[in-house]
């Protein structure tokens, strides 16, 4: 930690500005109030500006120590106040955390853009890049230097001071369209209603679905059921109405948001950001957005992410074609003598999916006591990787709910510390997550190692009950926690490149691979038993499963597959596109497309995770991650799924190792070669 000097007594007693005095020195959650945040912020924020003004006042020549080095070092007050902050508004926020975001962020982003853009410390950067091969780097510091260097370059540092406010304008220009393409979808999502008072037209809905319905209806001041297109109506009109007019009904709302003009339309704000962000990649020399973009991915280029998009539809589009026969089949045994189209498609799904598995969360719950899946999946890192978990009553937490662990290895040694925080409340939002209080890096010849979180929403204990998770939200926990063992594991010099600090295509492996597990019999019999006779979980029930898990997976493969050709279509584009939005997305879409085509309906209005999220030239990814898990988890397979020395080798190659060298040099001293997608194949029952 680097010296600071209090600024003005209203700093004194601010926790934030002082040494922590706790186990492992664990945030103070019980110390930092509110109004800490911001004098902190301030003091840090001067803090890190003095830190960068002595890198670039320094009167000795750039070096890879005082330049590249110091500054992964600083900024280290300012994480250690923001990171409680931002951690806990997504985990336990109320209005005056908001109201503090909205004055924090701004400052932040000045605050960043000031360091990105400081000219005389770029040129210090770009001295040592400059001199790369004559300084003897090592494998991890090579990539921190190549890190550092890109992340001025691509934020235009590199460019003509012209051209730097060309790029600038873009930058805004951008991040103002990509605020309005999400506002909108949600502006128009939100515009939608349907009222129904005849009972008979919503048949088929499960009850706490018309009871959801009937409280809208009432909020509205209206009478009987009123529909709306958030998932929680739409998902269950889709699977569960009898009435094939209201599903299409809903459908064709649902699939026709943004483009039919009105105040929220994006169609032309489709082509605005495709087009920006073309002519930014052409500013930074590069053909396309996805050039631009793919540089810092494990996939590289657009040529690898094209192979294996293809690679995946010719390999599963044969059994989706089968599936869709299946449906088609059943629909017509049932009466329906029309062609399937993609409003009837889950309907029948859900209904042979029934009568296939006769399979549901009911019955799966009883076997999945909380108290029980923890001791199971830490037990499943006990085996593996020979970590223990002991829980620290000591250690400060900011809610009665959340657990803190030390974590020891198998020699009674420090690792890490670990927070659990698994119940819905007010002040949380949805979803599940890891997260760090803390990064791991060296201090010298002192390890610092890391504070890492796993948050969920998972179901409640009642009075009655104790909490009993869904088997979705089991996987869910090996998910989160298998990116928690990413974090606790490492073992890096640099925090930036530490932990899960690594290419965005290849951050899901560490968590995926964990859902593996999951459904193996030898995983379940450990933990999974019943939580009033203690009777372990049918083997039946496992294969069910496992069988379950593959219904139409191919339908589902070639459905993530068309997003990823339509996101690859709008950024690979290399002159600007003013042609028509519909014209180009029913194009890019073609070859996967099983349903019938539905012409007045789009995606690429409403997608928000290319056009308003940060998956621009990356939904490829979420195939990848799957093809990578499946392939890495073959080797278990192989081995025996606790194999120690199987574990010992993902644990040194993957885990430790964060984001300090390429991640397909890390990939091939684990799995001996380049990943290909036959795991993925077997898994999913197609080969
Ligand atoms: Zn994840």
């Amino acid at each position: 930690m680097t010296a600071f000097t209090l600024n003005s007594l209203a700093q004194a007693g601010n926790p934030l500005l002082e040494k922590y005095n706790t186990p492992y020195e664990t945030i103070p959650f019980d110390k930092i109030k509110i109004e800490h945040y911001m004098p902190a912020l301030e003091v840090a924020m001067k803090e890190h500006n003095k830190e960068i003004e002595a890198i670039v006042n320094n009167p000795k020549p750039a070096t890879f120590e005082n330049t590249i080095e110091a500054l992964d070092r600083s900024g280290a007050l300012l994480s250690k106040v923001t990171t409680p902050f931002f951690n806990l508004l997504s985990a336990e926020t109320n209005d005056e955390m908001q109201a503090i975001a909205q004055k924090m962020s701004p400052l932040l982003s000045e605050h960043g853009n000031a360091i990105t853009l400081n000219e005389k410390l770029f040129e210090r950067v770009k001295a040592v890049n400059e001199a790369k091969d004559k300084l003897k780097l090592t494998a991890e510091q090579k990539m921190l230097l190549e890190k550092t260097f890109d992340s001025f370059a691509e934020n235009g540092a590199n460019l003509s001071s012209k051209d730097k406010e060309t790029y600038k304008e873009l930058s805004k220009e951008l991040s103002m369209l990509t605020l309005n393409f999400g506002q909108n979808g949600l502006k128009e999502t939100n515009k939608w209603s349907l009222q129904i008072t005849d009972k008979n037209l919503l048949a088929g809905l499960p009850q706490d679905v018309l009871d959801m319905l009937a409280i809208n209806s009432k909020k509205a001041g209206k009478e009987g059921w009123v529909l709306d297109l958030k998932a929680t109506t739409y998902t269950p009109v889709m699977k569960y109405a009898d009435n094939r007019d209201l599903r299409r009904e809903l459908y064709m709302a649902y699939t026709t948001r943004n483009m039919l003009g009105g105040e929220f339309d994006n169609v032309e704000n489709i082509r605005k950001i495709a087009n920006l962000r073309l002519q930014m990649a052409n500013l930074l020399g590069h053909k396309s957005y996805a050039d631009y973009s793919l540089v810092h991915r494990m996939a590289e280029n657009k040529t690898n992410v094209y192979d294996l998009l293809n690679k995946l539809l010719e390999a599963y589009k044969p059994t989706a074609e089968k599936e869709y026969a299946a449906i088609q089949e059943y629909a017509n045994k049932k009466g329906a003598y029309f062609k399937v189209q993609s409003w009837d498609w889950a309907y029948y799904s859900e209904k042979l999916k029934a009568e296939k598995f006769d399979l549901n969360d009911e019955m799966l719950k009883p076997y999945f006591e909380l108290e029980n899946v923890k001791a199971g999946v830490f037990g499943l890192a006990t085996k593996l990787y020979g970590i223990k978990f002991v829980k620290n009553s000591n250690i400060p937490v900011y809610h009665k709910e959340v657990d803190a662990y030390d974590v020891i290895d198998e020699k009674g040694k420090f690792v890490a510390v670990l927070y659990t925080d698994f119940h819905p409340r007010d002040g949380k939002r949805s979803g599940a997550w890891m997260s760090e209080f803390k990064g791991q890096k060296m201090v010298g010849k002192k390890d610092s190692r890391p504070h890492i979180t796993i948050v969920m929403n998972f179901t409640r204990p009642t009075e009655t009950k104790p909490a009993l998770l869904t088997f979705d939200e089991v996987t869910t926990f090996l998910h989160e926690f298998g990116h928690a063992l990413h974090g606790m594991l490492t073992k890096c010099t640099y925090e930036s490149l530490s932990g899960t600090s690594v290419y965005r295509d290849f951050v899901e492996l560490p968590s995926q691979i964990m859902e593996n597990w999951g459904p193996e019999k030898a995983f379940l019999d450990g933990f999974a038993k019943h939580y009033q006779t203690g009777e372990k979980i049918p083997a039946e029930l496992i294969q069910k499963i496992k069988d379950a898990e593959n219904f139409n997976v191919a339908n589902f493969c070639l459905r993530q597959l068309s997003f990823g050709f339509l996101d690859m279509a709008w950024h690979t584009i290399e002159t600007p596109y003013t042609g028509d939005v519909i014209k180009m997305e029913k194009e890019a879409m073609s070859k996967t497309q099983i349903l019938p085509v539905v012409n007045d309906a789009a995606m690429s209005p409403n997608f928000n995770h290319i056009f308003a999220g940060g998956y621009a030239a990356g939904y490829y990814s979420y195939k990848w991650a799957e093809v990578l898990d499946a392939d890495a988890y073959s080797v278990f397979v192989k081995n025996g799924i606790f194999d120690k020395k199987t574990a010992a080798s993902f644990r040194t190659n993957i885990l430790e190792k964060g984001g300090t060298e390429h991640p397909m040099t890390l990939y091939k001293r684990f799995r001996g070669q380049e990943p290909t997608i036959d795991a993925l194949l077997i898994r999913n029952g197609i080969k």
